[in-house]
C-alpha cells in the first residue's frame, strides 16, 4: 500500500470559467493559472505522483513551458494515472477538501465526485468530496484543495 498527499491554491480572477474537479461550475470568477486552474485535479494529481514518489506536477508539467497555457488539467491527472499504473499501482480511494469562500461546493459535489471518479477510473464511492469557508484565514480570494491517495498493487 502507498500513500500520497496533495495541495493546491489557485486565485479567483474575473471573467474566466469556473473549473473544479473537471466540472464548470456556474460563478461569476474562476481561478487563474498557467493551466485551466483546476485547483481539486491539480492537487490530485500532485497526491498519486508523491504516492509513487514521483516528481511534482510542477516538474512535469512546467509553467514556463507554452505548451501548458490553458492546458486541460486532466492531462496532467492521466499523466500522473500512467504513471501510477507503471509503478504497479492502482487507486483504493481518494478524499479530498476544498477551501474557499464561494461558490458553495455542496449542490455540485456529487457532480464533481462523478467525474473525477470517471478520470481515475474508479467508483464514485471511492472519491471523497468535501468542502469547508476559509473561516480566519483571509484567503477569500482563493480557492485551495488538498487531497489524501491510498494506492494497492495492481
Ligand atoms: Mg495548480
Amino acid at each position: 500500500m502507498r500513500i500520497g498527499y496533495g495541495w493546491d491554491s489557485h486565485e479567483f480572477k474575473s471573467h474566466i470559467p469556473l473549473k473544479i474537479g473537471g466540472v464548470t461550475l456556474p460563478h461569476d470568477k474562476g481561478l487563474g493559472g498557467h493551466s485551466d486552474g483546476d485547483v481539486l485535479l491539480h492537487a490530485i494529481t500532485d497526491a498519486l505522483l508523491g504516492a509513487i514518489a514521483g516528481p511534482d506536477i510542477g516538474s512535469l508539467f512546467p509553467p514556463s513551458d507554452a505548451q501548458w497555457k490553458n492546458a486541460d488539467s486532466a492531462v496532467f491527472l492521466r499523466e500522473a494515472l500512467k504513471r501510477v499504473k507503471a509503478a504497479g499501482y492502482e487507486i483504493v480511494n481518494l478524499d479530498s477538501t476544498l477551501i474557499l469562500s464561494t461558490p458553495k461546493i455542496g449542490p455540485h459535489a456529487n457532480a464533481i465526485r462523478t467525474r473525477v471518479a470517471a478520470l481515475c477510473g474508479i467508483e464514485g464511492d471511492c472519491v471523497g468530496i468535501k468542502a469547508k469557508t476559509p473561516e480566519g484565514m483571509a484567503t477569500e480570494n482563493a480557492a485551495i484543495a488538498n487531497v489524501a491517495v491510498l494506492l494497492k498493487r495492481s
